[in-house]
């Protein structure tokens, strides 16, 4: 049975997420996690996105919606679960690709650095490292699962590659590539 991981894309409905720079957030997480679903299935993985548009199961308040999109992985029997954001701060020159986890030490911040290193070495972004947060997704989810922040829609460098369909054709590249060294690795 293939390996069944969840792609989150964040944001979506009434929620935009980060704008600035002419980027919108959920546009562009949602724009890099159909690539990284389409990428993963080539590889010959079962992938469920949670939201194949704006709209699709974004519910009110925001926690609740959070709640809802562990709890959908959760039941699904998801054996990963990836979460795409894009990251903003009120210093234009924060940059930098990053991942989060509910606990440093875990599965999670294993499979976490896979991706790390991968889209580091592949774009040549800032490193921004594995780091620990308490999401919701995260720490309602009941698999590994991590939160990658693609870039800063606050920096125009970076909003210019966020909005770039072959940049985000290659950032979800590297992402398949990093869940798979470390999903392959596991398994031998
Ligand atoms: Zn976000």
């Amino acid at each position: 049975m293939a390996v069944k991981i969840f792609v989150d894309p964040g944001h979506g409905g009434t929620n935009p997420g980060a704008v600035a720079n002419g980027v919108t957030e959920a546009q562009v997480n949602l724009s890099v996690a159909t690539y990284l679903a389409n990428d993963l299935r080539n590889l010959g993985y079962d992938v469920r996105m949670y939201r194949t548009n704006n709209d699709e199961n974004v519910i009110s308040p925001i926690a609740a919606d959070l709640r809802k999109r562990a709890q959908t992985a959760n039941e699904w029997g998801a054996d990963y679960f990836i979460s795409i954001h894009s990251n903003s701060s009120v210093n234009p020159a924060a940059n930098g690709f990053e991942t989060y986890v509910y606990r440093l030490g875990s599965r999670s911040a294993q499979l976490a650095q896979s991706i790390q290193d991968t889209v580091v070495a592949a774009l040549g972004m800032r490193d921004g490292g594995v780091r620990q947060a308490n999401f919701s997704v995260l720490r309602n989810t009941n698999m590994p699962a991590v939160l990658v922040e693609l870039g800063y829609v606050s920096n125009p460098t970076e909003a210019l590659n966020l909005n770039s369909p072959a940049w985000q054709q290659k950032v979800a590249s590297a992402i398949a590539d990093g869940i798979n060294k470390f999903v392959t690795g596991q398994q031998s």
